[in-house]
Formats: C-alpha cells, structure tokens, sequence
C-alpha cells in the first residue's frame, strides 16, 4: 500500500486513498454504513474506527464496528431517532438497527491534553471525558494497529500512528510511551496479549518491556473488568493462543493466580487439562456453538478445589460434601482477582460436585444423574480429565454408553430435569458477558 501524505491540523497523518486499500463499504455492515452516511449527511465527520478496520486490513471479519465523529452525543442522538446514550465515564451513542449495535463515540482527547481528566498517583486515568480532535482521538488509543479511521466522505484511511506499516508487519506496537500507557490503564497489558494471540502478531520488544513491571498494577484493577478481559481472552475463538501469550509474558497470575501457581508448581496433567479444555473452546467457536466461561473456571480451578476437596474427607467428610465446601473456599479467593457471576459460579459448582458421583453412582442413581440439568458438562469435564491423563478406570465409557442407550436422549435434556427440581430461580439466558454452552 502506498500512501500520500496530508497535514491535517498540527500533525502529519498519512491518508490512503480508495483506491489503494481493500476496505470496501461492502464489507462494513449495512448498520454501520447507515450511521456513518447519516453523521456525514448532517454534517459532522465520520470514520469507521478501531478493531473493524484493522480486521478488514487484515481480511478478517470484523466482531462489531464502532464510529468515531466530531458530533457531540446530543447531536448524534438528534441525527438517530433510534439513539441512547450510555456510560458514565465517558458518553457514547448506540445506534440500534434490529439486533444490531453501533457504537458510536465523540473524537476525545488524552487526560494529558485537556483538563477534565483525572489522574492517580501511580497514573492511572480514572476519568477520561474531554472532547478532542480526530488526532487527539488517535493518539489516546492503545495500538497503532487499533487508531485507524476509515473516512466516509472519501472511503480513505487515515493513520496518526503508523497502524499501516505495523499491520503489514504484524507488528503490535503501543502508542506513545509504553510504559506510561501501562500505568495509565494497565488492562492494556492483557489486551497486548490478547491482540497478539488474535492476529498473530508479535509485541514490539519496546511494547513488550514494561509489561513484566507495570503488569503488577492489574492487582489494582477491578475484579468485574478483569472478569470481562477473561471472556475476551478465552471466548473469542483463540483461547490456545490467548493462554500461552497470558503465560509467555506471566500475566495468568493476575487472573488465575492459584492457577498459575499450581502450573509454575508442575501439578501433574494440568497443562493439559487446560490444553484440551481451551482447543474444545476454540473448536466450538469455529462451528458456532455455544461456550460457557462456567467450563473454564471449572478447569482453570479444579486442582485447588480436588486439593481442598481431599483434606475434608482426610477429615471425616463425605466426598460430595467436601467437593462442595472446597468449592465455596476456592472461589471466594478467586473473586479477589476476577468476578464470575452467579449464573456461572453456579452451574460450576454443580460440574464439580457431580464428580464423584459419576464415579460412585450405578443402577438407579445413575438413570436419575443422567437427567441431571448438569449432566451433560460433568460429563465433558469427567471426559476431558481423563483425556489429561487421570485414571478414572471406565467410568467415562460407562457413561458413554449408558447416554447412547437412554431412549431418544430425552434423559438428558436439561430444561425437562430443571423444571421438575428447581430449587432456585431460573438463571438469566444470554446476557451482556458470556454466552450459554449447553
Ligand atoms: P475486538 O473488538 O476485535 O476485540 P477492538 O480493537 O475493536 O478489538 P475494543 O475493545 O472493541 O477492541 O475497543 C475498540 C477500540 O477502542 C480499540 O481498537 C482501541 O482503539 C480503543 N480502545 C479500547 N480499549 C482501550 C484501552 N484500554 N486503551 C486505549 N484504547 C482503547
Ligand atoms: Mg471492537
């Protein structure tokens, strides 16, 4: 790609016209063309921005597309009649087409440049709500790679940063001073992982320094933030990749930190739990089907809870008891790192608990477990145990079998079991983070 170069304002942005890349309004969606033609329309500027233009650079398919204009919200919500203005810390525009959303967000500036921002001592930005200019706009992104703007009114692209070169490099290259963008907002340290993993780029070695320090500050980061970062890392179809970037740069141990622990410890057969577990994940996304955090905690925990589990029954209690009581311990130390809400924490508790009763149960029982509204996730996990390498004599084959036997699979639907013995109210579908599995 070749490029002209134009001075827009203070600072050089390099433009490259139509007619030089392949980002085609084709490939944008229909809502998303819709809200940029109608900002441009009413007068305002209006750029397709961040991860839907680095993706279609890259011929990927763009998870969502987000706009970046000059109109303020009050001007974006008179252009939309199908408009709400959202969030506190900094006010966007969510246009809505049918099921879909466009976010659309005013050009703003980094705390540095105006005086609305707020700053704490070890530089973190806690309020970030100055209106700016595009290259202010740019600038306060993370990486060159995400502070792309594809212009409406002349389908160019324009690049403040050098996001084109370091695509065509596959290079991942932070803006401005790593280190102080780090501490400005250290979430970016697991985004620097997760970029790379998705696109398969390396860090640039300047990125990558100031990671092993500043990474420390996530401690410092909300656990429900931390929590969305989790579903972004391991539920976006690169969970292998994801993993092993977490682990290369030693960030795991701010989102698993017993489990990272227990890894650097060599718990036997661990990594491969993991391994497994994470291409299952990466598999069911490739076709489409849903996937559930609830499975991953169960495994990225399973050690501490089998270890706790042990020293119950070493004391007198039952081993489902014991399962349990673990269970509770284990994700009250987890929640200080990362949040699971309930309707996850839950359902893995009940993978858990179900452990020893698909070793235990036969007969009777047995037929009952099967229609379980759990079965069927015990059973993958009692699967993917012994796929890591644990001897659980034939108990999964048992179990195999006895599902293809049960008439027409009906004892294992779960809505048929869960409406005869629900204790509890019945757990919210779907919602903002994570999707159901089964
Ligand atoms: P994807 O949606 O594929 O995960 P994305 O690049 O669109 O990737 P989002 O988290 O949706 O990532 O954010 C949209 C854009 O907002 C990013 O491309 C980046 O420009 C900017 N951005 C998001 N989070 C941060 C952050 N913590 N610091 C700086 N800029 C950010
Ligand atoms: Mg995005």
């Amino acid at each position: 790609m070749s490029k002209s170069s134009a001075v827009a304002n203070n600072l050089r942005a390099a433009v490259t016209p139509r007619a030089q890349h392949p980002v085609s309004r084709k490939s944008i969606s229909r809502a998303a063309v819709k809200v940029l033609y109608g900002l441009k329309d009413a007068g305002f500027q209006a750029h397709l921005v961040g991860g839907g233009v680095r993706d279609l650079l890259l011929g990927l398919e763009p998870k969502d597309f987000d706009v970046a204009t000059d109109a303020h919200p009050e001007q974006i919500k008179a252009v939309f009649p199908n408009c709400r203005l959202i969030g506190r810390r900094f006010r966007l525009a969510h246009v809505r087409f049918g099921r879909e959303i466009i976010e659309v967000a005013t050009f703003r500036a980094s705390h540095a440049q105006g005086s609305d921002g707020e700053t704490l001592d070890d530089g973190r930005i806690v309020r970030d709500n100055v209106f700016g200019t595009i290259e202010e706009d740019a600038l306060r992104r993370d990486f060159t790679a995400n502070a792309l703007y594809y212009n409406i009114a002349d389908f160019s692209i324009i690049d403040y940063a050098g996001g084109i070169a370091d695509i065509e490099n596959k290079t991942l290259r932070m803006i401005g001073d790593p280190a102080t963008r780090y501490r400005e907002d250290p979430v970016r340290c697991l985004r620097a992982a997760r970029f790379a993993a998705k696109l398969g780029f390396s860090i640039h070695p300047d990125t990558e320094r100031p990671i092993a320090e500043t990474g420390s500050l996530l401690r410092e980061i909300p656990p429900a933030r931390m929590f969305e970062e989790v579903l972004k890392l391991f539920q976006s179809g690169h969970a292998v990749a994801s993993f092993a970037e977490l682990r290369r740069l030693d960030l795991l141990k701010y989102l698993f930190p017993a489990s990272d622990a227990d890894l650097k410890a060599g718990e036997p057969g661990f990594d491969r739990l993991i391994d497994c577990a994470l291409r299952n994940t990466d598999k069911r996304i490739a076709e489409e089907k849903p996937v559930t955090p609830a499975f991953i905690y169960a495994v990225m925990l399973w050690p501490q809870v089998q270890r706790r589990a042990e020293t119950y029954q070493q004391s007198g209690e039952p081993p489902v008891p014991s399962i349990f009581a673990a269970a509770d311990e284990v994700i009250a130390r987890q929640l200080l790192s990362t949040s699971l809400p309930k309707r996850f924490s839950i359902p893995m508790r009940e993978i858990w608990g179900m452990q020893p009763r698909l070793i235990t149960s036969k007969g009777q029982r047995a037929v009952r477990l099967l229609a379980h509204p759990r079965f069927r996730a015990a059973y993958d996990f009692l699967c993917l145990r012994e796929q890591a390498g644990e001897d659980l004599g034939d108990h999964p084959q048992r179990w195999t079998q006895m599902q293809e036997s049960a008439p027409a699979n009906e004892g294992v639907s779960e809505k048929r079991s869960g409406s005869r013995r629900r204790r509890r109210p019945r757990h919210k579908r779907g919602g903002a983070s994570g999707n159901k599995r089964d």
